[in-house]
């Protein structure tokens, strides 16, 4: 690779990404990971001044303790504003995790996860403005984004303070797991949420007198899947996924409770995605319908009939960014010029790009490391995460551009 890695110097970005991975942050619970990044990036020479903490927290409808953390740094160089971003939280299972440095790898005891989504993020960034600092490398203005509450529905970069970043031309998100991997487009999903309140009887007396509530979303799945509306989705004019994650009762409990009484309430929460937002709405829609039908379809032997609740709720949108949009090329350059391969993707699951392309900002997503994420499983390929600080490296002294 090209010459860049040496300013990266590998055993103390390691110390740095130890450390991080030591700090607990569950999604709402940042305050302390983000003054532990505060604290590194201060030590790293970065002023306390140019860092902040948005009021995403005051708008997202969820326990917050703070907001995304920002920091702006002036360029030493001319040039449009460009960002580098990644996520504060990891997700449950990494509680408590100890992180064991063995052969190349990080990886846990195996009793939890590691968190290296996405702490390796965090390392990547503030790896990349130290060796920036250190060196006296060349480089635009930037900005760091620091997003809270990513892994609860993509809370902190859908409410971030977009003022915070309306100077910003593109921006580089480290969360994933290969480098050259860049991830330019990803899937919108919308969620639903369907309450169907049926009526009560005795189910060997007089099931007649009942409306089972069972039966009906029963119906209304099986009616879905019939049409081609259910999991792998592939009509001539789209295609997407869909699928039912909950199907229970009240209060997070089994549907009904006795077997001789009709089942009066069930609770069920789905979600529809794809690359393409109106294709998505065709998804819940499907779903709607298909409810509404069976609804109408059980009966009571005197005419009654359930009620529906059908909600719908547009978690993120999709996103593409073309191959020769200058943020996308800028990410290619830069991994050419360190020798990589690069390639573009697009993502089934939802990332902080969504929101940041929403916001106005085109955000290219690529990896450094993270491997079996969200499992006990987890572990860093360390070759990958110092490629992963060499990228952004490249990215942010415009290597391979000039
Ligand atoms: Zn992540």
């Amino acid at each position: 690779m090209a010459s860049l890695s040496a300013y990266i110097e590998r055993s103390s970005t390691i110390d740095l990404l130890m450390r991080l991975l030591e700090v607990p942050g569950l999604s709402g619970q940042e305050t302390a990971i983000s003054q532990a990044v505060q604290a590194e990036l201060i030590a790293a020479g970065v002023p306390a001044t140019s860092m902040f903490n948005d009021d995403a927290h005051s708008r997202i409808d969820l326990p917050c303790e703070i907001g995304n953390l920002f920091v702006q740094l002036p360029g030493t160089k001319p040039g449009p504003r460009i960002m580098f971003s990644t996520h504060l939280d990891t997700v449950p299972i990494c509680q408590g995790a100890k992180p064991i440095l063995k052969d190349g790898q990080i990886c846990t005891d195996g009793s939890t996860g590691l968190g290296g989504d996405n702490r390796t993020g965090c390392a990547v960034l503030i790896s990349t403005v130290a060796a920036l600092l250190k060196h006296q490398l060349p480089h635009p203005p930037i900005t760091l984004l620091f997003t809270i509450r990513e892994e609860s529905g993509i809370q902190g970069a859908r409410y971030l303070d977009t003022k915070a970043v309306s100077d910003v031309e593109m921006c580089f998100n480290f969360d994933g797991k290969v480098p050259a991997e860049l991830v330019t487009g990803a899937v919108g999903q919308e969620t639903f949420y369907v309450e169907i309140t049926g009526l009560a009887s005795h189910a060997g007396v007089a099931p007649e007198q009942g409306i089972s509530a069972t039966l009906i979303a029963s119906k209304a799945i099986a009616d879905v899947h019939a049409q081609g509306w259910f999991g792998k989705i592939q009509k001539p004019d789209g295609y997407g996924t869909s699928n039912i994650g909950i199907f229970g009762g009240k209060k997070g409990l089994a549907a009904g409770d006795a077997t001789n009484v009709v089942t009066d309430y069930v609770y069920l929460k789905g979600e529809a995605r794809s690359h393409d937002a109106e294709f998505n709405s065709r998804i819940t829609a499907a779903f709607q319908a298909a409810f509404e039908k069976a609804v109408n379809e059980v009966v009571t032997i005197d005419g009654q009939r359930a009620t529906l609740k059908f909600t719908i709720h547009k978690a993120y949108p999709p996103f593409h960014l073309e191959d020769h949009s200058p943020v996308v090329m800028r990410a290619v350059d830069a991994a050419k010029f360190i020798g990589m391969s690069p390639i573009t993707k697009s993502s089934n699951g939802g990332l902080d790009a969504n929101w940041l392309v929403k916001h106005g900002v085109p955000t290219v997503t690529m990896g450094a490391g993270q491997h079996e994420i969200h499992t006990i499983k987890e572990f860093i390929n360390l070759d990958e995460f110092m490629d992963g600080c060499q990228l952004a490296l490249a990215i942010a002294t415009q290597c391979g551009q000039e």
